[in-house]
């Protein structure tokens, strides 16, 4: 069963004049139980998805399409249902570990705030279960201790079990690999899997680190200038990629030599013509510059390309 479905999603915003296309008619569902991973570079559009599901975009933000969650669309909900299902039923856990953190507030305040004042005692009991679970040993100690005296890997665990601690039928998690050391990366993915296989729950997991993603990920959507490019099960997009972009992606990873893909993401406020990846692509042909792909399926995934077959 499908918790989450989003259909022709686009986002865009305003910018002078002109707006900035962040997000273009990006479409996919989350199964129920299934760790869903949507991939890409920086500034591909992968964040704001995730900020848009919740309605956490800047008011200015254009956002059209729909998100049913559960067969409830998010967009029509009145702002005291939103709060009901958001941090609740859907959490975030945010980007950037110390950020999201107070420094001037005890990690165990921070913890207790998240619940509601008749529910702290409770909740603080299954927070500090929570924490021993998801590898944070001591946990009362670290309560009195303050956000920077962790490490980043503990801040992270943290902010784990804050997003865990109300039982979230579906755990969005904003590149959670993002400024961690190699040591904390690896914490990460067993926290992720310990996530998914233990709690059984159901993830969209929004990261640029591919090692992650095949590890946790059971399905990925790989994101270029703010449109799906290529969806299909992990280790399908990470092992035999189809997409031309796809694959540099996977090339450009350290273990493959780190050859980067050449060129520059395009701008959004004036997309180019045809396929958006054609001036990088070396695959690119005369066709490509001129009309854009639309995405299709292709033996049980999609993509977005007008070649079946790349080499
Ligand atoms: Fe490359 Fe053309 Fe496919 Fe775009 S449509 S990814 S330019 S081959
Ligand atoms: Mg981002």
């Amino acid at each position: 069963m499908n918790l989450l479905e989003i259909r022709d999603l686009s986002i865009d915003f305003p910018a002078g004049e002109d707006s900035v296309k962040a997000v273009s008619r990006v479409s996919f569902e989350v199964r129920e139980g299934e760790t869903f991973g949507i991939i890409g570079e920086s500034g591909s559009g992968k964040s704001v998805i995730g900020l848009a599901l919740l309605r956490l975009l800047p008011a200015n933000a254009k956002v059209e399409g729909t998100v049913f969650f559960k067969g409830q669309n998010l967009f029509s909900l009145k702002p005291s249902e939103l709060r009901k299902i958001r941090g609740k039923r859907i959490s975030l856990m945010p980007q950037n570990p110390a950020g999201a953190l107070n420094p001037v507030l005890k990690n165990g305040v921070q913890v207790e705030e998240v619940f509601e004042r008749t529910e702290r005692k409770e909740g603080m009991k299954k927070a500090l279960k929570l924490m021993k679970q998801l590898f944070l040993r001591d946990p009362e100690r670290l309560c009195n201790l303050y956000p920077h005296q962790l490490s980043g890997g503990m801040r992270q665990r943290l902010l784990a079990c804050m997003s865990l601690s109300f039982e979230p039928e579906l755990l969005i998690a904003d590149e959670p690999t993002k400024g961690l050391d190699p040591e904390a990366k690896e914490g990460a993915v067993k926290l992720f899997t310990k996530i998914k296989k233990e709690y059984g729950k159901t993830m969209l997991l929004i990261t640029h680190d591919l090692d992650l993603a095949l590890e946790v990920c059971d399905r990925i959507a790989v994101m270029y200038a703010g449109e799906i490019v290529e969806l299909d099960e992990a280790s399908k997009v990470l092992g035999t990629p189809l997409h031309p972009y796809t694959k540099g992606l996977i090339r450009a990873q350290p273990r493959n030599g780190l050859v980067p893909l050449s060129g520059q993401t395009p701008s959004r406020i004036k997309l180019p013509e045809g396929c958006f990846f054609h001036e990088r692509c070396r695959y690119s042909r005369a066709e490509c510059s001129r009309k854009h792909p639309e995405i299709r399926n292709h033996k049980g995934g999609w993509i977005r390309c007008h070649f079946r077959s790349l080499q």
